[in-house]
């Protein structure tokens, strides 16, 4: 298929973008062989993006990332249209449409080209499986994207990639990239994976900033009922985040080869609450109106996949065989740090624990046949790898804090992991975990690993929670726990740390 660009059909905005585009083109000073992405949203028209990309080609490949929008045959290039490409002196290339978001472009490696393209902004008028997948939105006030949703790529060794904004006035963006130039919303991407794992909100919406050493969290608020809440929220991601700091003694410290020191969480309000991570970002979704339990779940969501930038990013499993310990773990200290911020009392953490993870936990078909080592099943098996990895944290937690007077805990073996392996290339495997909490519990846990991790057998986490001061037991279907009337001493010591209070 060749097309060509027609000049005809451009409205008044067009050729105030074309003159953006220009100016823009300008910065590198032809200097430059980044590839250089400019986004165009007209205020009147947010639910189509219109890109402008130059590139130097590595191949005669175009592609969008291969993650995500496996519901359409034509993958994220189901929302693509009018895709036309030109030599910098104008002459129309030809581009080939190939399976999935693929594209074969007739022009030389080595040569510069123009890209062009629309995004249709209507994902979601359709189904999103597991999540939302990294579907683009559009709000009342501005547009959400991830990088999936909008780049069109060639090569796999770019660097620096600049990308820039021609957007409504009132607006502004809101991006995990660093600011390349004085001009507002023009910015540099370390690498062609980073701009495919990013997401970024533009629009009328609000922005705080939280930053640790030098690590910084940065919000987009989006929607009058969570702009209205917006002190209670960076209040709560303060809190989770210290306690994450506190814990690890750190901010995280991923490998050198995916390394990041920003994070973005967009959060909107919408008709479902719904979340999910792209690379080191997370989009929130939250229901208008939303009752205690979509409270739960959005503040559940984000201390999940924040700990993941500690347990998954800082250090990271070398297979699937970890899984357990990288959900069900996080799980574990998603609790406690809702606990440690005052979310959770508790009598809501004991209630949550049976509620979201135990329940799921007996109803899992695989609990009891499958080990918790079979990673792959995480998404079919969540009561398997995700409650079981969590049961699996707690009865650590307890032995190693029960066998040494609640002088070390599981908080030891996470403290090791960061040390160990943060900033490094290395990986950890289940060996390294069983070595760990072998020695922060002074007792080989062989047999603990043999039975409940490599074997399938159930975890008896009521056995384990009565070790403190709980009365826990675990009758059809549900794990029911009271704290004991009395609790002093050891056992309260372990049930203080069981809630993540020492
Ligand atoms: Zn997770």
């Amino acid at each position: 298929m060749t097309t060509k660009i027609k000049f005809a059909r451009i409205n008044p905005f067009f050729i105030a973008l074309l003159f953006t585009f220009i100016s823009v083109s300008g910065f590198g000073n032809g200097e430059s062989h980044s590839d250089k992405y400019q986004i165009h949203i007209d205020g009147n028209n947010v639910k189509t993006a219109i890109i402008e990309c130059e590139m130097l080609l590595e191949d005669d490949q175009l592609y969008m990332s291969s993650i995500g929008a496996n519901q359409f045959s034509s993958r994220w290039a189901h929302f693509i249209q009018d895709l036309e490409a030109r030599s910098l002196k104008g002459d129309p290339i030809q581009i080939d449409t190939l399976a999935g978001s693929n594209w074969k472009i007739h022009a030389k490696p080595g040569s510069r080209i123009k890209l062009k393209y629309i995004v249709k902004l209507d994902h979601e008028n359709f189904k999103w499986s597991g999540g939302v997948d990294g579907a683009a939105y559009s709000r009342e006030w501005g547009v959400f994207y991830t990088g999936r949703s909008i780049f069109i790529m060639n090569g796999q060794h770019k660097k620096d990639i600049i990308v820039a904004f021609n957007i409504p006035k009132k607006w502004k963006v809101s991006s995990p990239w660093k600011n390349s130039s004085s001009q507002p919303y023009v910015y540099s991407v370390n690498n062609l994976t980073t701009l495919s794992d990013s997401m970024f909100f533009a629009g009328t919406h609000e922005e705080y900033l939280i930053k640790r050493e030098n690590f910084e969290l940065i919000f987009a608020f989006g929607g009058k009922e969570i702009i209205a809440q917006k002190e209670k929220f960076t209040a709560m991601a303060e809190g989770i985040m210290d306690y994450y700091i506190n814990l690890f003694g750190g901010v995280p410290k991923p490998s050198p080869e995916d390394s990041f020191d920003k994070s973005m969480v967009i959060m909107s309000s919408s008709s479902n609450t719904d979340g999910e991570v792209i690379g080191n970002h997370i989009s929130i979704l939250l229901k208008e109106n939303g009752d205690m339990m979509s409270e739960l779940i959005g503040r559940f969501i984000f201390a999940h996949e924040f700990f993941h930038l500690w347990n998954g990013k800082s250090f990271t499993p070398l297979g699937n065989d970890c899984e357990w310990f990288k959900e069900g773990v996080t799980n574990y200290y998603t609790l406690k740090a809702l606990y440690h911020i005052g979310f959770l009392d508790q009598d809501s953490y004991l209630k949550t624990l049976n509620d979201l993870f135990y329940q799921r936990y007996d109803k899992d078909k695989a609990v009891g046949i499958h080990s918790l080592t079979q990673g792959d099943l995480k998404h079919d098996h969540w009561g398997l790898i995700y409650s079981g990895g969590m049961f699996t944290g707690i009865a650590q937690d307890m032995i190693i804090r029960s066998s040494t007077s609640n002088e070390n805990s599981l908080d030891n073996v996470m403290r090791q992991l960061y040390k160990k392996y943060g900033g490094t290339n290395e990986g950890y495997d289940l060996a390294a975990l069983e070595s760990l909490m072998s020695e922060a519990s002074g007792s080989d846990q062989a047999g603990f690993f043999k039975n409940h991790i490599l074997g399938p057998k159930r975890i008896p986490v009521s056995k384990y929670l009565n070790m403190g001061g709980f009365e826990a037991q675990e009758i059809d279907g549900n794990l029911v726990v009271g704290l004991k009337k009395e609790v002093s001493g050891p056992e309260k010591e372990l049930n203080d740390g069981f809630f993540g209070i020492n």
